[in-house]
């Protein structure tokens, strides 16, 4: 089984019955877990019972992209204390923040580090962490197995970096904020869903699947207004949603 499953689609907090950012990709049985935002984990443990994730890859420290990486330290700390470290890719701030929650304990002492930028071999993946523009360091994902890629901006603003990032990609997920004003702004560090749309376009994606939408923000509204930039299929993240990688466009 080669697919990606949403754990989250909101943006900065969670609407009712949803969760922020979070991805689980599934390869042959190789397990990565890309973000873990507010409310996050009890999905993940429905998507894998015993929470056994192969790897963990977080794009930057905000809570809506970390904070439940707590909770599944804990798992590992309480519930299985002799068990392998876990590798975790991250900038260096988001284990900067778990510390500020669990102040007295070694947080690598469950977590095997690895900084982003930069480029790994995780399991069937060539990993590579590409720094996007934010308020905070923030590492864009993109995921090679078998030559099929699939890619994730974290959060970002306008950046040809995205193009990059998102090159020829089978599924290019993007965040599309959209939140009041900003592409107005002087300085971007977030994009509007045309602006994902057009990156995808750049980056010849096959598909783009929006997410990190502003809550109460209107997905539909979102879809279409990518639609007008990029000519691929165009998904709108949802809590469940599960997208079969490298199978033929019907
Ligand atoms: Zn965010």
């Amino acid at each position: 089984m080669r697919q990606v499953t949403v754990l989250g689609s909101c943006g900065a907090f969670p609407e009712p019955g949803r969760a922020c950012s979070g991805f689980a990709v599934d390869w042959n049985g190789y397990r990565v877990v890309l973000d873990l935002g507010y409310a996050t984990l009890p999905r993940l443990l429905r998507h894998w019972p015993d929470g056994a994730v192969d790897a963990v890859v977080i794009t930057h420290e905000h809570p809506d992209h970390c904070v439940d990486l707590h909770g599944l330290f804990r798992m590992r700390f309480y519930g299985q204390p002799a068990g392998p470290r876990l590798p975790l890719f991250c900038p260096p701030g988001v284990l900067d923040r778990l510390s500020g929650l669990e102040p007295d304990v070694d947080l690598r002492t469950v977590f095997d580090l690895h900084p982003l930028p930069g480029s790994y071999r995780v399991g069937p993946f060539d990993l590579t962490g590409l720094s996007l523009p934010h308020f905070v360091p923030n590492a864009g994902i993109r995921l090679v197995a078998d030559g099929i890629v699939v890619a994730y901006s974290g959060d970002t603003g306008p950046t040809p970096a995205l193009a990059e990032l998102g090159r020829d990609a089978d599924l290019f997920i993007v965040e599309a904020t959209d939140h009041d004003g900003e592409s107005g702004r002087s300085r971007r560090n977030l994009m509007t869903s045309t602006e994902a749309g057009l990156w995808a376009r750049r980056a010849g994606a096959r598909r783009l699947m929006l997410t990190h939408f502003w809550p109460g923000n209107d997905r539909a509204a979102a879809v279409a207004a990518a639609q007008a930039e990029f000519e691929g299929a165009v998904l709108a993240a949802q809590e469940g949603l599960a997208v079969m990688l490298g199978i033929p466009a019907n």
